[in-house]
């Protein structure tokens, strides 16, 4: 394999990524794959991210006012542009954040997929008309677009979070400020250069429709102090949420969030375990378990958990862990450093718990020294307490026995975060409870699948510490935009509502 710095230059090139752009210094981008530092770029000052929204506000005043349909058709051309560079981009995708190549492609599928979507939501961003109690009027809700969005992205996701936004932005009307990790910059550069070429075929885009902002946080707390940004949508952990909703509150600005998951899935006695074995494993170890939905909780009834839980420990056993470009590969590494140091962690506050941890060692062999690969853990726990109740964004999998299934959902929603879950049963009583009222406590709850692997038609988000918010399909456009309630009246007389009477002289 070539090295990942060899790749990332050409690629960067290819995307259309000026060289002046990745070698101007400052901020180190390294690659997990090798623990390399492929570039190093130039970061952004708090005054550059005060600039980016003054001229994002400037574009707002134009952009709003190009009709909607034809907002859909530069949302066309991006998609064609991302269908051109897919492969490249995945690729990049894969060198920054280190997932594998099916899943590095994949997050741009998913761009493209939002793009498509939201050419169709251009021609349906649909108000209702409201029968009014009085006569010869009519009352109706108008959209209208909302004004500039600050959107700040987490890693693992680098470049697919921020078109769920920013692809029902574009088409609302309102600018994007995006605000990436400081961990993978380089995508975040290309998906830029991707938006220049969509908007210079388009002709006619308002400089400071799209703009990215380099660097730390300090640059993410512009956007949620400034004023000018309506809406600050942020991904991240929720520690990060805890920060940015109150302070965006402060100022009454809107602000959507998509924070840590502590994800679950119940496998009932009924379960086709075959199919189960495989939902688990992917949504467990897919992605090294950086993914917000990753499953991070398994609560096995006891009856089939002599036949499973081996089976799975097989699985852990012989996934292959690697170089993420190679063929076959499952498990690429982990972010970085900090990554490793807080599994090692959990996994110690596990054994003292009297946890069972099979796997969950560093793979020295993998990378270079600030490379961090690690066998997938399962952890078999006597309880449901201790790291098992929070967030730990790492391949571990704690593992828990249940008997009675009120107790199996009880267990399931005692954690802080609400983002994904799901069941594995052929109980459809069991299947019908656990998404109905009394069921999941989460924004998403599956039924013989596993908690990750959304797509973009359904609206993504959670509950609780998760945050609340909902991005990409259904009616997740909405909060891009603003609603007004019209009524007009077109009689003679003025009458009132609830019959109030205001008679005036004269
Ligand atoms: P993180 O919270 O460390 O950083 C996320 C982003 O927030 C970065 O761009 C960072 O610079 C910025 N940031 C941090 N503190 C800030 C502040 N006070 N003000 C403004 N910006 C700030 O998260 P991470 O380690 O990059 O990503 C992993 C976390 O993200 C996990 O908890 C994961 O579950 C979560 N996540 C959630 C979703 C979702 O849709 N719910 C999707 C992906 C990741």
């Amino acid at each position: 394999m070539p090295t990942a710095r060899d790749e990332v230059l050409p690629l960067l090139l290819r995307l259309g990524v000026p060289e002046s752009v990745y070698q101007a210094g400052g901020l180190p981008a390294r690659s997990p794959v090798t623990g390399e530092i492929v570039a190093e770029l130039r970061q952004a000052t708090a005054a550059d991210a005060a600039d980016a929204v003054a001229s994002a506000a400037e574009a707002f005043a134009a952009w709003r006012k190009v009709p909607a349909p034809r907002r859909g058709e530069f949302l066309r051309l991006l998609g064609e542009e991302l269908r051109t560079a897919k492969a490249d981009l995945g690729r990049l995708v894969t060198l920054e954040a280190g997932k594998i190549v099916s899943e590095g492609l994949g997050e741009v599928q998913e761009m493209i997929d939002v793009c498509d979507f939201a050419v169709g939501l251009s021609r349906q961003l649909y108000g209702l008309t409201i029968a009014t109690e009085r006569a010869d009027h009519r009352m109706m809700e108008t959209w209208h677009p909302l004004g500039v969005v600050g959107v700040i992205t987490a890693f693992n996701f680098p470049v697919a979070v921020w078109s769920w936004n920013a692809a029902l932005a574009f088409v609302c009307g309102d600018p994007v400020v995006w605000k990436p990790s400081e961990k993978t910059p380089l995508t975040a550069l290309a998906v830029q250069a991707i938006v220049e070429r969509a908007a210079a075929r388009f002709g006619g885009i308002p400089a400071g429709l799209s703009q990215v902002l380099i660097g730390g946080r300090d640059l993410g707390e512009v956007l949620v102090d400034d004023h000018r940004v309506a809406l600050v949508s942020a991904t991240g952990s929720t520690a990060m949420g805890r920060q940015v909703g109150p302070r965006v509150a402060a100022r009454f600005g809107r602000s959507l969030l998509e924070l840590g998951g502590n994800n679950a899935a119940i496998v009932a006695p009924s379960a086709d375990l075959d199919l189960a074995l495989r939902g688990i494993a992917f949504a467990a170890i897919g992605t090294a378990g950086q993914r917000c939905t990753t499953l991070r909780r398994l609560i096995v009834h006891s009856s089939v958990y002599d036949g499973l839980i081996p089976r799975l420990a097989k699985v852990y056993a012989t996934a292959k862990i690697g170089d993420p470009r190679e063929a076959g590969v499952l498990v690429g590494p982990l972010i970085d450093k900090g990554a490793y140091e807080g599994m090692q962690a959990a996994l110690v506050e596990a054994r003292k718990l009297g946890g069972v941890v099979h796997g969950g060692h560093r793979v020295e062999t993998l990378g270079g020294p600030e490379a961090f690969y690690v066998a997938p853990a399962l952890v078999e726990m006597p309880a449901h307490a201790g790291p098992v109740l929070r967030e730990t964004f790492a391949p571990i999998l704690y593992v828990v026995r249940y008997d009675d299934f009120d107790d199996a959902i009880a267990m399931h929603n005692a954690v802080g975060a609400g983002l994904s879950s799901s069941l594995f049963t052929l109980n459809m009583r069991e299947a019908e409870r656990f998404v109905s009222s009394e069921g999941s406590d989460c924004g998403i709850a599956n039924v013989n699948i596993g908690p990750s692997g959304a797509e973009i038609g359904g609206a993504f988000g959670g509950e609780k510490e998760t945050g609340g918010g909902r991005e990409a399909g259904s009616d997740a456009w909405k909060a891009y935009m603003r609603r007004a309630t019209n009524t007009i009246n077109y009689g003679t007389t003025l009458p009132l509502a609830q019959g109030v009477t205001f008679d005036i002289m004269g």
